[in-house]
């Protein structure tokens, strides 16, 4: 029994600054990710303050902001079984410091900011997040 579902990814400023990418998307194919659709660019501010509208009362939001639309950013649509947890889980905890070896953000994250990828939290808003970007 398969449970196929699609999730949103983003490699955030910070990792595509240190050339990344391709380490990431390898980690991702590695663990059974396939990599759907793919895109680089770089985003308004505006366009970040949409994306990260559920934090908009948080102290952090602004600066979140500015940060994601600060550069170039990798976003990506993967496929996988349970793909919205099981990327959860391999990104690791938001802040690196507390990411268990073998995550993402423990291997790459720098701070609690620059934590190197974005991850969907739901299967609803993984739907949300995919039209965000990739609605034509
Ligand atoms: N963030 C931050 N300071 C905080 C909490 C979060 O800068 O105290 C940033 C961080 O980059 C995080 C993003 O805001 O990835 C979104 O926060 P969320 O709680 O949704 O974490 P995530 O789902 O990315 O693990
Ligand atoms: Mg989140």
């Amino acid at each position: 029994m398969s449970n196929m579902e699609k999730t949103l990814s983003i490699v955030k400023p910070d990792a595509v600054e240190r050339n990344l990418e391709g380490e990431i998307k390898e980690i991702f194919k590695n663990n059974g990710f396939q990599i759907i659709k793919e895109k680089k660019i770089q985003i308004e501010k505006s366009e970040a303050e949409k994306f990260y509208k559920v934090h908009e009362t948080k102290p952090f939001y602004n600066d979140l902001c500015g940060y994601l639309s600060s550069g170039p950013i990798i976003v990506m649509i993967l496929q996988k079984a349970n793909a919205v947890k099981e990327n959860r889980e391999l990104m690791g905890a938001t802040n690196p410091k507390d990411a268990h070896d073998g995550t993402i953000r423990k291997k790459y994250g720098i701070s609690i900011d620059k934590n190197s990828v974005h991850g969907s939290d739901s299967v609803d808003n993984a739907k949300i997040e995919i039209d965000f970007f990739f609605k034509d």
